[in-house]
């Protein structure tokens, strides 16, 4: 018996040890999932439960987990194996990969690497399911999701080093819930395994690797599509003022798909809007040149007749693609000709993916947008073994 206690005694530190780099990421969570099936699809899985090991499957079985009464029943083809209130299924071979089908409501079959833990939701009548994932296997999942398969590799590692950052960085962000991040855009988007491997050598390759700033923190490593030939301050956007994301001119993006933009207005809305909104006076509204407006740089206001309306509020209040843009008229109209995509903080992601293209290295392009910031192993940070 004092073996046996001995044994799981050890066998728990293992187990701490070995998952000292895993995130907990809360997936399908609006679906509000009652019912899926698990499919091991790679390497082999171990089902434990509150009361111990259940069951050990392979890919040539299947289980299917149910929210019934206040607990989750589990079934195989033969076996009904009964209910229970926690579910922990760990992949126990070097590489594991699972393939899950909701049920209830009925979703597509979506592929998951390393292991899943199952509960009932704290506050509704559904399944938790979270996805407890390798950092750089989750960081891979991610960097599919956000920018797709086309980009060049070394571009692929620069977004998977900025990525974990954020994870990181971001690690506490749903705890209240029971995991670290969500499978949103509110954290990262992440829709399971990706499928290009180039994506997941991209993680392997820059594994461990952060960004810092000069006092060693984890950086907010923020980025758009195109900036239009200048990025912004976190200042003039956010009000936050981080030495690192401040504005630089940027050639790289200027020929890519998002560098311009237009919206044509009909010239009462945009009068009606200025005189309501921003008590912008009637009386100068008649001629032209109170209208029109040339923004060389990135600007922060749009500033005449005595009135400031931040460019980024207009961006809002009309749905635009870029806070950068000029006003122009064309009868009736008001043209806005814009520059850009995106908030304009941080990474111009076209003009990455160029310089990517274009032979720079991942810390060269990381450099040029993120001034003054320190690459750093995540091991010296001593990141998951101290209260960060
Ligand atoms: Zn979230
Ligand atoms: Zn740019």
């Amino acid at each position: 018996m004092k073996k046996a206690i001995l044994l799981l005694f050890l066998l728990s530190l293992f187990i701490q040890t070995a998952f000292a780099e895993m995130l907990n990421i809360g997936i399908l969570d609006k679906q509000a999932v009652t019912s899926f099936i698990f499919y091991p699809q790679e390497g082999k899985y171990i089902v434990y439960t509150e009361s111990g090991k259940l069951e050990e499957i392979d890919n040539t079985e299947i289980i299917e987990l149910s929210f019934w009464n206040n607990k989750i029943t589990v079934k195989s083809l033969e076996k009904d194996y009964g209910s229970f209130l926690k579910i922990r299924i760990i992949g126990v071979a070097t590489k594991n990969a699972f393939k899950l089908k909701t049920n209830k409501p009925l979703g597509k079959i979506i592929k998951y690497e390393d292991n899943l833990f199952i509960r009932i939701h704290p506050y509704n009548n559904y399944l938790q399911l979270i996805n407890n994932i390798d950092i750089d296997n989750y960081v891979a999942g991610v960097v599919e999701a956000e920018v797709g398969k086309n980009p060049p590799e070394e571009y692929f590692k620069l977004q998977a080093i900025i990525c974990r950052t954020y994870a990181l960085k971001n690690i506490k962000k749903h705890e209240n819930e029971g995991f670290s991040l969500c499978d949103k855009v509110h954290c990262q988007a992440y829709h399971g395994k990706p499928k290009s491997e180039i994506i997941h050598q991209a993680a392997e390759l820059t594994s461990n690797i952060v960004i810092v700033d000069s006092e060693i923190n984890l950086i907010t490593a923020t980025f758009f599509s195109n900036c239009g030939g200048q990025t912004a301050n976190s200042k003039d956007v956010w009000h936050s003022n981080l030495y690192y994301l401040k504005s630089v001119k940027d050639t790289f993006c200027l020929h890519e798909n998002n560098s311009i933009w237009s919206k044509r207005i009909p010239k009462g809305d945009w009068i009606q809007y200025l005189i309501t909104q921003h008590n912008y006076p009637k009386e100068n509204l008649k001629d032209n040149c109170d209208i029109e407006y040339f923004q060389l740089n990135r600007e922060q206001y749009f500033e005449k007749n005595n009135v400031q309306i931040p460019f980024v509020k207009l961006r809002n209040d009309w749905n635009l693609k870029s806070a950068q843009f000029d006003v122009t008229l064309d009868n009736n109209f008001v043209i806005l000709s814009g520059k850009g995509f995106g908030h304009g903080v941080g990474l111009c992601q076209e003009g990455a993916m160029r310089m990517a293209k274009i032979g720079y290295s991942y810390a060269d392009i990381l450099h040029f947008y993120y001034e003054g910031v320190h690459m750093i192993n995540l091991k010296s940070l001593n990141f998951f073994k101290t209260d960060f």
